[in-house]
Order: C-alpha cells, then sequence, then structure tokens
C-alpha cells in the first residue's frame, strides 16, 4: 500500500439501539475525520440510519452501510426480529444469540472484500477477535459502557466479593476500586452468581477473554469524567482504552439528533415548542430506554408519583406490545389532571433535542449508558431507577461518584424480557422523594451546577478528540501495518 492510502475502519455494532447508536455516532465522527468507513449491519437495522448516512455521503463524506442477512428463520425467530428491542422472552434471547454468532461468515467475507486498517466491533461478537487477528488488523472492542462499569465488571468477576455475604440484600464493597462502591446480591445478574454454565454464562465469558486478547477498547465517555477509572483500566488492569465520547455532541445539525434510532412517535418540533412554554430547569424528562417494557404496576406507580411530585414532565412510554388498547394502567382520571403540565410519548422521543432544552431540568432513567452521558452532555442531573445489564454500575457512577443524580431505591436486577414487577418495589413515595431532590430546593441545583460543569468539559473532549485524532490520524497516515497506526493513537 502506498504512503497516502486513505484508511479504512469497519465498525460493526451489535444488534441493539444502545449499540447501534453510538456506534454510527463513532462512525461518522471518523468519517469527518477523513476515514473510509463502513457500518456493517443486518437489513432492518441499516434502515434506522440509512438516511443520516445518505445526508452524510451527501455532504461528501467517505461512509456507507454495508448490509449482511439476519438468519433469524434459521434459527425459528419470527421474521423481522433482529433487533434486540423485539425479543419478549428468555428463548427468544438465546435463539437470537444463535443468529448473531450466524454474522461471523459474513464479516469474515466482508473483511476479505475490503481490507480495512482497524475492525471496531461489539463486545457482543467475542468472535471477532480471531476474525480480525486472520486478516491481520486490530480489533477494538466498543462495549457501549463507561469505564467505570468495565472496572466494577472486572472487580466482582475477579473477587467474587458477592460470595461473602449472608442475604441478597446485605451490602458488600467492590474490592480494589479507587472509591468505595457498594453494591447488593440482587443487583447482579443471574449469570455472574450461578456456578452453572448457561448460554449467556458462556457468551460473557467468552466476551471477557476476548477483550484481554483484542487491541483495546473503544469508550464512549471522556477521561474527566471518570480519570480514576481511566487510570485504573490502564495501569490496575493493563488495557488500552480510548475515549471518544460522547459521541451523541458529533450531532451537531438538529436533524441528526431528532433522527438518531426510530422515528418520534410525536414531532420533535411539537415537543419542543411544548418545551418552549416552560421555565427554565423546570420539567423531568422520563423515559427507560429503548428495550424495556413495562406491565401496570410499575406504570401506575410512575404515574402517580410523577402526579404527587407536582414537576412538568415528559415521560416516554413503551408498553408490552400485546396490552390492551383501554391504558388501563394510568390511575383513573390522570391525563385530564395533568393536561397542560405533562406530555406522554407512546413509543420513541427525540432524546437528545429534549435533554437538550433549557426548560429540562432532571432526567429519570434506567441509566442505560448512552442516557447516562447523554444526560451528562446536556448538563441535566438524574433520578436513577436501573433495571439490569451494567445499569446498576452507572446509577453508582452518578449517585456516589459524579453526585450529580438520587436513586429511587431499586434494588433488583432484572431481565430485560421480565414482564412481572414485585408489586410495591418502588412506591410512589419513593418516586415523589426522588424526583423533589433532583427538581426542587439547593441540593438540586448544586447537583445541577456540576452537571453543567460536566457539560462543558464533555464538549471540550470532544472537540479535542476531534483536534487531536486529525493529528495523530495525519501523523499515522503513512503506516501501513495496521496495529501500528493504532499503537500511536491509543497509546496517547
Ligand atoms: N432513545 C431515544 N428515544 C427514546 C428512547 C431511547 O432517542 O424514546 C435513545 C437514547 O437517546 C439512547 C438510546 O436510545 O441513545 C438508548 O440507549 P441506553 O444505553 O440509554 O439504553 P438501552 O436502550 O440500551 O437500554
Amino acid at each position: 500500500a502506498s504512503n497516502s492510502r486513505q484508511l479504512r475502519l469497519v465498525f460493526f455494532p451489535h444488534l441493539a439501539h444502545g449499540h447501534l447508536i453510538p456506534t454510527v455516532d463513532m462512525a461518522r465522527l471518523f468519517a469527518r475525520l477523513g476515514v473510509k468507513v463502513t457500518v456493517a449491519t443486518t437489513p432492518l437495522n441499516a434502515l434506522l440510519f440509512a438516511h443520516i448516512i445518505q445526508r452524510d455521503k451527501e455532504s461528501g463524506f467517505d461512509i456507507c452501510a454495508r448490509v449482511m442477512k439476519f438468519a433469524a428463520e434459521e434459527v425459528g425467530l419470527p421474521p423481522g426480529c433482529e433487533n434486540a428491542s423485539s425479543l419478549t422472552s428468555q428463548q427468544m434471547t438465546s435463539k437470537f444469540l444463535m443468529a448473531v454468532d450466524l454474522l461471523r461468515l459474513p464479516l469474515e467475507e466482508l473483511l476479505e472484500e475490503l481490507r480495512p486498517d482497524c475492525l471496531v466491533a461489539d463486545a457482543m461478537f467475542p468472535w471477532a477477535t480471531d476474525i480480525a487477528i486472520k486478516f491481520g488488523i486490530p480489533r477494538l472492542v466498543f462495549h457501549g459502557t463507561s469505564c467505570f462499569a468495565l472496572c466494577v465488571a472486572h472487580s466482582l468477576v475477579r473477587h467474587e466479593p458477592f460470595r461473602n455475604v449472608a442475604s441478597e440484600s446485605e451490602l458488600f464493597d467492590v474490592p480494589a476500586l479507587p472509591h468505595q462502591i457498594k453494591m447488593t446480591r440482587s443487583q447482579l445478574p443471574d449469570y455472574m452468581k450461578e456456578k452453572t454454565e448457561t448460554v449467556v454464562k458462556r457468551l460473557m465469558n467468552q466476551v471477557m477473554q476476548s477483550d484481554s486478547s483484542s487491541y483495546g477498547v473503544v469508550v464512549n465517555s471522556f477521561h474527566e469524567l471518570e480519570p480514576a477509572y481511566s487510570e485504573h483500566y490502564s495501569k490496575v488492569m493493563g488495557r488500552k482504552a480510548w475515549f471518544v465520547g460522547p459521541v451523541s455532541l458529533c450531532n451537531n445539525d438538529k436533524k441528526d439528533k431528532a433522527e438518531r434510532g426510530n422515528a418520534p412517535s410525536i414531532s420533535t418540533h411539537e415537543c419542543l415548542r411544548w418545551l418552549d412554554s416552560k421555565k427554565p430547569n423546570s420539567v423531568l424528562y422520563v423515559c427507560f430506554g429503548s428495550i424495556f417494557r413495562t406491565r401496570g404496576a410499575r406504570l401506575n406507580e410512575i404515574a402517580k408519583g410523577l402526579e404527587a411530585s407536582g414537576q412538568d414532565f415528559i415521560w416516554v412510554v413503551r408498553k408490552v406490545d400485546d396490552d390492551e388498547e383501554k391504558e388501563e394502567w394510568l390511575p383513573e382520571g390522570f391525563e385530564e389532571r395533568i393536561k397542560g403540565k405533562g406530555l406522554i410519548v407512546r413509543g420513541w422521543a427525540a432524546q437528545v433535542a429534549i435533554l437538550e432544552h433549557e426548560a429540562v431540568g432532571g432526567f429519570m432513567s434506567h441509566c442505560g449508558w448512552n442516557s447516562t452521558i447523554e444526560s451528562i452532555a446536556a448538563g441535566v442531573p438524574m433520578v436513577t431507577w436501573p433495571l439490569c445489564a451494567e445499569q446498576f454500575s452507572n446509577e453508582k457512577l452518578v449517585t456516589d461518584v459524579l453526585k450529580i443524580g438520587v436513586g429511587v431505591g431499586a434494588k433488583v436486577w432484572r431481565r430485560w424480557t421480565d414482564e412481572s414487577v414485585a408489586e410495591g418495589e418502588i412506591s410512589m413515595e419513593d418516586i415523589e422523594r426522588a424526583v423533589s431532590r433532583v427538581m426542587v430546593g439547593e441540593e438540586g441545583d448544586e447537583m445541577r451546577n456540576r452537571a453543567r460543569e460536566l457539560k462543558n468539559v464533555a464538549r471540550e473532549a470532544v472537540d479535542e478528540v476531534i483536534r487531536e485524532t486529525c493529528r495523530r490520524w495525519r501523523l499515522c497516515l503513512g503506516v501501513t501495518n495496521g496495529t501500528g497506526v493504532f499503537e500511536d493513537i491509543v497509546n496517547q
């Protein structure tokens, strides 16, 4: 290859909105730096961002999507079931993972054809490291979470502190971390606690192994947000991490902000106009991500808690699909009473555009990492209600380390396909109390001020990524061996 050859990267995101959205942001960022970028995914997932890629292409950036067949029918999934958000049972989850496994061959074919300089593949594809090795290129892993959560997970797996407690609710220290972090067994996933091997446990073990044999990780976060964990990750765990976030800040265009993921269920214009009529910091935005759906009891408690808090709110509701049309989950007369005070969005909202509106003063969230980092990038403090995955870790970062949020008191880890909610798990009083602490009074203002400071640092961090990476890429453009290219960038 000649010295002036344009660098080429292949991005291979996991098939879930929380991974697709930031990966596409990242890919677009690299395309803006003059890199030739390909995003490889399945047909329906490609449709989610086809229009954004098309716009970028028309603006002259070298970016394209490559569509791979998803073998849903071969493994017995309903046709069209290509995204984690369409899974509603554990059985579907196992079949989905089988179909995901069948993407190996199309990925190999793609690398054979494109011969990229590097593969950025999601952690959920542990086999991607071996494929990259076969083609002699570095593989970077994208986990879609914070560096903090990676450190917590590493400590939990290595030291197993949860084996020494007497009950599910007894607090234990997560050992050997820069801060004292306390958790309970009930906040951990089954696969971590169980000793017998399950499909998910096997996958998680493979993910960890492939992590350590890969080149390093890219993290949608910024060093200044979690400096102690950034150091811990590289010095104690001995791994390379490259911070490129918050990637949501790369969407400067209004259209881009409004069109990440699904089409909004309510026009973004209408939503923002509603917010225009509200005072600064007076509205709570409530949304639990792209996957989790809930039934009656929890929704009812949220409705009552929101009403009791007296705050204005935008509430994004994703219900279980087969729920009857009549919305019995709402307290009687609720919608009538909240008219003008609350906006219920049934389906999908333009989250980043909403969070950035000055009327929004708080975000009640499940602490998915994208939602968390988007809240930080918008300078908005949080009411935290983690449900599963590493969301309990993200909550600790927000409430205990950064001190920009208050928890509702979630104690139990749930599968995302869990439809049952233990009655009384979180009461309307818990919700009202946490909302008031964030939205009203001095404590809330202090959290808001800290969140604002982080927002400013976040903006600078992304600008720095763009400036520095440009410089480093230029420096490295002549290096034809892929591993050499990344040596310079990752070891900054
Ligand atoms: N999101 C959105 N509108 C919605 C729900 C979600 O734009 O109504 C976006 C949100 O901005 C974030 C992603 O979907 O980028 C959700 O990712 P997160 O990690 O927060 O949660 P997950 O969906 O993975 O549980």
